[in-house]
């Protein structure tokens, strides 16, 4: 079966995680990154998904984005169970669905703005000329049209960050990951970026997810999803989400210390 039958044929179009583990190293170095995890992401709302530091948020994102293997369990993404897919098959199957946005943006700095964006396309096959021209077309979308030739060291973070989603964006994903988008840039262009994600997320009935350990952007979710050691801790939806999740995240990290 192909990659677009697979997705025609299935219900789901949102992720479901049935179970899944992640170990890495071996032996006295054996860390159980993910101890199990069970969660449904649905299109067309913003989902966060937050935690403390090292509880599992970037092994389970990259996961979910086809970059890393689980140990165990089953991943389902966009109506594709990622196991069943063969590598070459997950390959493709991530360069078309899947975009993602890293907390260093991870820009080529000999390439411009538009060359940056235009990378997703030309993987995909699309000619450079035309691929450059999307590439300006989405970096008009966030804001950045007169940037088209700077190069990322020319930008501020929080501009390189919006190249970045542009990038992410720019061969119209179906699912897009954020890990910890707004981590390295001030706190008023990390409000502009979550606006940006959340716009563009629930255009298209999109997947979106984001990773954060940032509360200051916990109010720009529809649903908040905690992690912790592993595992799926709890969720929280509706107004007083974001304000309920920065107390007991603050809660344990005093219970820590
Ligand atoms: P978070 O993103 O929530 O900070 P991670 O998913 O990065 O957490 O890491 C979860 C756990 O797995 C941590 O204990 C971390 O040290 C460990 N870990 C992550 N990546 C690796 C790796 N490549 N090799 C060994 N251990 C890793
Ligand atoms: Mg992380």
């Amino acid at each position: 079966m192909t990659v677009q039958a697979a997705s025609r044929n299935t219900a789901s179009q949102g992720v479901t995680c049935r179970a899944v583990t992640k170990d890495y190293g071996s032996g006295g170095a054996l860390v159980h990154a993910l101890r199990g995890v069970e969660l449904e992401i649905s299109p067309g709302e913003l989902t966060l998904l937050v935690g403390p530091s090292g509880c599992g948020k970037t092994t389970l994102i990259s996961i979910i984005a086809g970059t890393l293997d689980p140990t165990g369990g089953d991943v389902s993404v966009l109506g594709n169970q990622l196991r069943q897919l063969s590598k070459r098959e997950r390959t493709a199957f991530r360069a078309r669905n899947v975009g993602f946005v890293f907390q260093q943006f991870n820009l080529l700095p000999s390439l411009t703005a538009a060359e940056n964006v235009s990378v997703p396309l030309v993987i995909n096959g699309v000619s450079t000329p035309e691929a450059l021209s999307q590439a300006a077309a989405t970096l008009k979308e966030v804001g950045l049209e007169d940037k088209t030739n700077s190069l990322p060291s020319q930008l501020s973070g929080g501009q390189q960050q919006r190249i970045a989603i542009a990038r992410a964006l720019v061969h119209k994903p179906r699912l897009l990951v954020c890990d910890e988008p707004t981590s390295a840039i001030d706190a008023k262009s990390g409000h502009a970026i979550m606006e940006l994600i959340r716009k563009v997320a629930l255009e298209s009935d999109r997947v979106a997810v984001v990773v954060t350990h940032d509360p200051r952007v916990f109010g720009f979710a529809d649903r908040i999803v905690t992690l912790e050691d592993g595992r799926v801790a709890g969720e929280k939806r509706g107004e007083s989400a974001a304000a309920d999740t920065e107390s007991e995240l603050k809660k344990e990290s005093e219970h820590e210390s």
